[in-house]
């Protein structure tokens, strides 16, 4: 399942046992089984249809402000959202 999921998102892109809190707000948590740093919609995506596909548990973390990570961490893939510009467009 590893090999496949790094095979998809790039294995230098894919990180093993990432400490969590780190990146929220309360500082607390223990490590993700897998951490993807999402740049852009297309890689969100990608990494969601991935892990979905490969049958991955897979969490969305966004500034991490509204969560409490326990010390455990998560078992599966944590996809970190970190797209940064934004377009809305009139047409929906
Ligand atoms: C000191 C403090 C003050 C706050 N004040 C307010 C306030 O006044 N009003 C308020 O509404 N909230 C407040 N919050 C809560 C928090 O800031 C908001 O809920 C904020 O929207 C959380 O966004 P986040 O990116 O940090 O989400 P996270 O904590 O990273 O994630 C929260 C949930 O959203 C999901 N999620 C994150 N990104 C995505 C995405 N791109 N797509 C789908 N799901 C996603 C996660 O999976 C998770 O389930 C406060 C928090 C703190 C610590």
């Amino acid at each position: 399942m590893e090999k496949e999921l790094a095979a998809r998102l790039g294995a230098k892109k894919l990180r093993r046992d990432e400490p969590l809190g780190q990146y929220t707000t309360f500082k607390i948590g223990g490590p993700a089984d897998l951490f993807y740093d999402a740049t852009s919609t297309d890689e969100l995506a990608g990494a969601i249809t991935a892990a979905r596909e490969l049958d991955v548990p897979w969490f969305v973390l966004g500034l991490g402000a509204n969560i409490l990570v326990g010390d455990k961490g998560f078992r599966g893939l944590v996809i970190r959202n970190t797209s940064q510009h934004f377009n809305f467009s009139d047409d929906g």
